[in-house]
């Protein structure tokens, strides 16, 4: 029998919860955080701890038949693979946000100005639908204090209570998406009733929480 593999990210905001809903499946592995590869002792399964940006490609190629990760970072990564199974956790919006003291009212007024971003597809997209053109500046981390540095006039980040942006002097100003921590698989991939079976086992875990 084939050992299937379930990519959780390594550290950071989904760990801990990815961790808990496997364990309460009733699966025993180490939480090995050093390591990459955690055996299950009691189910034919391998955790691969990886960082959450190259979980859904390890799925779409493969490497990993199953995977958990935001939604955020599939639609941003743009891979083929199929959603099994909303998790409940890791609720959080990408949302643009502006200075408290703008002059940036409508959506229109975006025309013309520059988003800083780590997002920068799904922030495309959402662009061309509202038919604004504006200059998105990709950035890789701490945006919420680009434009306090004058170097956007606006950003588009992951908000979920919304602290973080009060603390840098800005307002959320429109809903860009909203995403969870998924469970992702591959369509047509070997072992479907070791996967099934998997399946099952989560969302008999997410109905005792209901
Ligand atoms: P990695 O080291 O794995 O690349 P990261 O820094 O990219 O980690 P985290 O900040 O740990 O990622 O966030 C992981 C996911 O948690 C996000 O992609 C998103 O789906 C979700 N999330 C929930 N709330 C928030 C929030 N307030 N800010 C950012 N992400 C959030
Ligand atoms: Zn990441």
């Amino acid at each position: 029998m084939k050992t299937l593999k379930i990519a959780i990210q390594k550290s950071g905001r989904l760990n801990e919860k990815s961790v808990e809903l496997l364990k309460n499946c009733g699966l025993n592995f180490e939480n090995y955080k050093s390591s990459l590869i955690s055996p299950v002792s009691n189910f034919p399964l391998e955790i691969l701890f990886l960082r959450d940006d190259d979980i859904p490609e390890y799925v779409q190629d493969g490497i990993a038949d199953l995977g958990i990760v935001g939604e955020n970072v599939i639609q941003e990564t743009e891979v083929k693979v199929s959603y099994l199974q909303r998790l409940g956790f890791g609720k959080c919006s990408l949302k643009i946000a502006v200075p408290n003291n703008t002059g940036i009212e409508s959506i229109g007024q975006l025309n013309g100005r520059s988003i800083a971003t780590t997002y920068p597809v799904i922030l495309g997209k959402f662009l061309k639908e509202q038919n604004i053109v504006a200059d998105i500046r990709t950035i890789s981390g701490s945006v919420e204090i680009s434009p306090g540095l004058g170097l956007s006039d606006a950003i588009c980040d992951l908000v979920s209570t919304g602290g973080t942006l009060k603390s840098n002097g800005l307002k959320p100003f429109a809903d860009v998406m909203s995403s969870e921590a998924v469970l992702i698989g591959r369509a047509g991939s070997e072992n479907e009733d070791l996967i099934q079976e998997l399946i099952q086992r989560i969302q008999s875990v997410l109905r005792a929480k209901e």
